[in-house]
């Protein structure tokens, strides 16, 4: 039998404004921003400081909406936050008070799985991000990449259709920072979900993204979308890598 597909985008974003008020005037933040992303997709957005990249990523997240356009996902459009949309901050947000296992827990409070599904469905995910006998540390135990992991498993438990990150490696030092883009490259792999990844890391935009969102400031628009054809997983010491990262890297300099 002869299938019938419409072909449409997981996640499409049309004519998107957002303004904040700001001394009785209104700060136009997002600018008219259309963005289709695919199922699966690893998209990186990059932009200065200011330029309105986590106002767009909480507009999809569902934790703003107050907005004109629209966002739709799977063709209709985002009402509210919602466990298919995983969202990961800069800080790792963790509760002091509970343990590595018990933090990753707590995301799962709202769903209808069994205790015993809930506890299978934690261990698997302190699995995934490589914390196999620290499921009973503190989060003051850990080290900032290490918290990092707990939260990047804490976004995937519920095991969401798009994982959103927020310049999730912009606190960490350079050497732990190169070891989770890894991570999360083999993470996004595996998981064969979509990311949506903010960061001002140019090179980790390249490293990691099928396409690169250039942003520009005040008020936010997209000045160009990078398509970078390297497949995945990509080594970063790999010559084509190195390649299309200066060529994305003078790209950019004529653009900001
Ligand atoms: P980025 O994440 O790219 O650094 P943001 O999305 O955080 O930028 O902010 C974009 C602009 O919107 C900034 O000028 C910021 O001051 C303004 N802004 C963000 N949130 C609010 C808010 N809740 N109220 C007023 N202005 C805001
Ligand atoms: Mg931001």
């Amino acid at each position: 039998m002869a299938g019938f597909l419409m072909a449409f985008s997981l996640l499409s974003i049309k004519k998107l404004n957002k303004s904040f008020r700001h001394e009785q005037k209104a700060l136009t933040v997002l600018d008219g921003i259309n963005l289709d992303i695919e199922q699966g997709e690893f998209i990186s957005i990059v932009g200065s400081s200011g330029c309105g990249k986590s106002t767009l990523l909480r507009l999809i997240a569902g934790l703003d909406q107050d907005y004109q356009g629209e966002i739709l996902l799977n063709q209709a459009p985002i009402q509210g936050t919602d466990l298919k949309r995983g969202l990961i901050f800069q800080e790792h947000r963790l509760l002091p008070w509970l343990s590595v296992s018990e933090n990753i827990h707590l995301a799962l409070e709202e769903t209808h799985l069994s205790r015993t599904e809930k506890s299978q469905r934690v261990q698997e995910h302190i699995d995934i991000v490589g914390l196999q006998g620290f499921e009973n540390a503190y989060p003051h135990e850990l080290s900032g990449g290490m918290a990092q992991r707990v939260a990047i498993a804490r976004g995937l438990v519920n095991k969401p259709d798009i994982l959103l990150l927020d310049e999730p490696f912009g606190a960490l030092d350079a050497m732990t920072r190169s070891h989770l883009q890894a991570e999360l490259q083999r993470i996004w792999q595996h998981e064969k979900i979509t990311m949506i990844l903010v960061t001002h890391d140019i090179e980790e935009a390249v490293y990691l993204g099928d396409r690169v969102v250039v942003m520009s400031a005040r008020p936010g628009k997209i000045k160009q979308v990078i398509r970078i054809p390297i497949e995945h997983p990509r080594s970063r010491s790999s010559e084509q890598l190195f390649h299309i990262r200066n060529q994305t890297l003078s790209q950019l300099d004529q653009l900001i």
